[in-house]
């Protein structure tokens, strides 16, 4: 038997209504770039990128977690703009304020943006929105990575994110609670919604964690993870025997046998039990996370949220759910009684080569 994940998420009756918005952002990159080892059949990752509209009933208060990537990407700090585009094939049809306002969303009405981290593919274009909506990011980000571009030459970050918009950092003593291995900020001070401390990918990277139901979750894992094979399986959510639905068709029957993924697994003989991936480190040391250890560590967490029956993970450029969630203007609060979580969970592993003869042509 599996260890049982040890999550526990404090009590409360207070919910917020939850939406995913597809950011209409295509992003594709190396697979090399953000994993190890190489796996046959997944050169480049093709990534979508989610963010979420939160509203807490009570309140009244709207916010939304993520932006994607702004659809005039061109205009992102010049010397980012020149290298992005050696590296990443990106498309971007809409931006955020006006998926938004497009579907009755009055702009006024989002009291804040809050940012995972300061990467370009979350921060969106904040200058769409009002003056009266916040910035909120997370612990150390502002120290770290202002003044923007080009007052720091260097700086990925623009002024006209921040120009007559409040400024709140989540500094490191506001994550008073313990939710599994992150530290935990009460966004709206009811239980409704968490900001997780969740370090490692960039500096202040953050998670939100939504109530779905009184007893059931969103967590938006953001870039703790870029690909499903970098957490999954797990020991606590083993690879089961028989892959229902069939990953590469999304059919009940036949089912996907597990047995043929255990070549392809660097640990063959823990392929059931150990995810396919870890954090691509360069020679040298370098990677896509400042901190590989405690980025790894992060992961490590995140697999209890993940192994928990009650906690679907969203992380930000999963395209394996597309077409399974609900996504804006429809709610995803009903996430359970839909079956997403059993639909998505296994479905990353139609993007291999395994040889698989029942595979969808
Ligand atoms: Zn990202």
């Amino acid at each position: 038997m599996p260890p049982p994940s040890q999550l526990t998420i404090p009590a409360s009756p207070n919910t917020v209504q939850v939406s995913i918005i597809d950011t209409t952002t295509t992003i594709d990159f190396p697979a090399d770039r953000f994993l190890a080892p190489k796996i046959d059949g997944l050169e480049r990752v093709k990534g979508n990128a989610f963010s979420f509209l939160v509203e807490n009933p009570r309140t009244g208060g709207k916010v939304v977690f993520d932006l994607g990537i702004r659809k005039d990407w061109e205009n992102l700090a010049k010397p980012l703009h020149e290298r992005l585009k050696t590296v990443f094939q990106i498309e971007v049809e809409k931006d955020v304020a006006e998926i938004l306002r497009e579907n009755g969303v009055g702009l006024e009405e989002v009291e804040a943006i809050i940012w995972s981290h300061w990467h370009f593919d979350h921060i969106g274009d904040p200058s769409t929105f009002p003056g009266s909506t916040s910035l909120v990011v997370g612990p150390g980000m502002p120290a770290a990575k202002l003044p923007p571009y080009p007052e720091d030459p260097a700086g990925h970050l623009l002024e006209s994110d921040f120009r007559g918009r409040q400024l709140i950092e989540i500094t490191p003593d506001k994550f008073t609670t313990r939710i599994g291995g992150f530290g935990a900020h009460d966004y709206f001070g009811d239980g409704s919604f968490y900001l997780l401390d969740v370090p490692g990918h960039a500096v202040g990277h953050m998670c939100g964690l939504a109530r779905t139901t009184p007893d059931t979750f969103i967590l938006m894992a953001a870039d703790t993870c870029h690909h499903g094979g970098e957490f999954r399986p797990s020991s606590y959510q083993p690879l089961p025997d028989e892959i229902v639905p069939n990953p590469y068709n999304d059919q009940t029957t036949p089912p996907c046998p597990c047995h043929i993924f255990e070549k392809i697994h660097p640990s063959p003989e823990k392929y059931r039990t150990e995810p396919f991936y870890r954090i691509r480190v360069n020679e040298g040391g370098t990677s896509t996370a400042p901190n590989v250890e405690v980025a790894m560590q992060s992961i490590r967490h995140l697999q209890e949220f993940d192994a928990a029956d009650n906690v679907l993970v969203v992380c930000a450029h999963d395209a394996t759910l597309v077409g399974i969630v609900d996504v804006f203007p429809a709610k995803a609060n009903h996430w359970k009684s839909a079956g997403w979580m059993e639909r998505g969970r296994w479905r990353f592993l139609r993007d291999w080569d395994v040889g698989y003869a029942d595979k969808k042509p």
